[in-house]
């Protein structure tokens, strides 16, 4: 008798994690226990019919070569949802002490943060978009890599472009990247000599 309901309670537990729903997690009753029978088997019917896509496949192949590296920036972008990079550096501009103006529409490539009485710009710069040399600016999306290849290209072009101009004006240059943000203290320190320097920098 003992035995017996020990195997009953298997068989529910069993049940439980597969279908996760609340009802049975306080019980099941032998009807809905009969409703849980034939919802499986209806499940196990649509899976067997619906094979996956070869998007499907290619999506899961991808998933599973993303690399640990890859996971964690991932990650990473999903825990600083509401920490831009942009308003981190300002932060940081801010504890050093600077006033700034932001998005000087009057100067080439509208620099992100902009120190007039120093003719100082700073750019923050997605590893991704302007094609930094880092892990993350490496990665190409495998759908469409040759557009997106051509894409960065044109963006670090026009960047290069852009900087040069700011330059023959007699403006420093800083690109920070979006990487650089992992090491603050370092970040800090290269921001504060760009600021303090007389010589320009990229
Ligand atoms: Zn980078």
């Amino acid at each position: 008798m003992r035995n017996q309901r020990s195997k009953e309670r298997l068989a529910d537990d069993t049940l439980r994690t597969s279908l996760k729903t609340r009802e049975l997690r306080a019980g099941p009753t032998e009807l809905q226990r009969t409703k849980v029978k034939k919802k499986l088997a209806i499940k196990n019917v649509t899976a067997a019919k619906d094979k996956p896509t070869s998007r499907e496949r290619s999506t899961r192949r991808s998933r599973a070569a993303a690399t640990k590296e890859q996971r964690s920036a991932i990650m990473r972008a999903v825990t600083s949802e509401n920490t831009t990079p942009e308003v981190t550096v300002r932060k940081l501009l801010h504890s050093l002490g600077y006033r700034y103006r932001l998005h000087v529409r009057g100067l080439p490539g509208t620099p992100d943060i902009v120190f007039a009485p120093r003719r100082k710009a700073v750019f923050i710069n997605g590893c991704f978009w302007h094609g930094h040399d880092c892990a993350r600016g490496a990665r190409v999306p495998k759908s469409n890599a040759d557009y997106w290849i051509a894409k960065i290209a044109r963006n670090r072009a026009r960047d290069g472009k852009t900087r040069q101009r700011l330059k023959s004006a007699g403006w420093a240059v800083l690109v920070v990247w979006e990487c650089e943000l992992r090491d603050k203290t370092r970040l800090t320190k290269r921001l504060s000599r760009f600021l303090s320097g007389s010589q320009s920098q990229s």
